[in-house]
């Protein structure tokens, strides 16, 4: 790929396209050990040794983390008064990165973040049903009625209008006052899980993403803690 040398560097955090452009102008970069003053200079992505003040600047097109996320951040790449899950990624080499998909502020587990445009658009078509697994804690008692009623679908709509979710796959783990169960659903609708729950007078007190099609938490990961995908998991998505 050929990348104006401007862009490599501001996509690699050296700073905005007019102050890279500026740095560029003074003489502080190199291209193959010349310097270069042209900030449209076209570098090979991969060939060309692209050097800022003595420090080799490699380019990377896409990045890949899975973050267990914790509560009380939220799923953006930018927000005036909360942490983001875009802020907790400290060894992040692209400005551009953005959560696929959300999940809800007090929601924990496993979050895509990525720069690949294409990858989300695909995980995310409403077409594609990508199933995703969370495990919940429910304040009431989940039945086998409701394992029933959640494999035949549940109208989370609201105002007189009916909204049927997809089949899902409802677990019970422990089913008393407080249960614990496991949950598969196939699509993302706006609070999905707490509305399933709501409709059957019950409420979602705990809730962890544990899977996205073929992408599952690595329990390794503490709430807050990230790391990159492995190359299968990467194969996996694609
Ligand atoms: N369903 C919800 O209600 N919240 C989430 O964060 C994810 C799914």
């Amino acid at each position: 790929m050929m990348i104006r040398l401007d862009k490599y560097l501001a996509d690699m955090g050296l700073g905005t396209r007019q102050e890279v452009k500026k740095k560029i102008r003074k003489g502080m970069v190199l291209v193959n050990q010349e310097t270069i003053k042209s900030p449209d200079c076209k570098i090979r992505e991969g060939v060309d040794l692209v050097s800022v003040e003595g420090r080799i600047i490699s380019y990377v097109a896409y990045e890949y983390y899975m973050l267990n996320k914790p509560a009380g951040v939220v799923s953006a790449t930018e927000d005036s008064r909360n942490q983001t899950v875009v802020d907790l990624l400290q060894t992040k080499r692209r400005k551009d990165l953005f959560p696929v998909g959300r999940l809800d502020k007090d929601t924990e587990g496993l979050l895509l973040i990525t720069n690949d445009g294409g990858l989300a658009h695909r995980l995310l078509a409403p077409r594609r049903h990508v199933d995703k697994t969370y495990y919940a804690e429910i304040q009431g008692c989940v039945t086998k009625e409701d394992v029933r009623l959640f494999r035949e679908g549940i109208d989370i709509g609201t105002d007189g209008r009916e909204e049927l979710t997809m089949p899902a796959i409802l677990e019970l783990i422990t089913s008393g006052e407080e249960s614990k169960v496991r949950l598969t659903i196939q699509e993302g609708k706006y609070h999905q899980v707490k509305r399933m729950f709501e409709a059957l007078g019950k409420e979602v007190t705990y809730l962890k993403r544990e899977r996205m099609g073929p992408l599952t938490l690595d329990e390794n990961l503490k709430t807050g803690e990230y790391r990159q995908l492995t190359d299968e998991e990467l194969e996996g998505l694609k």
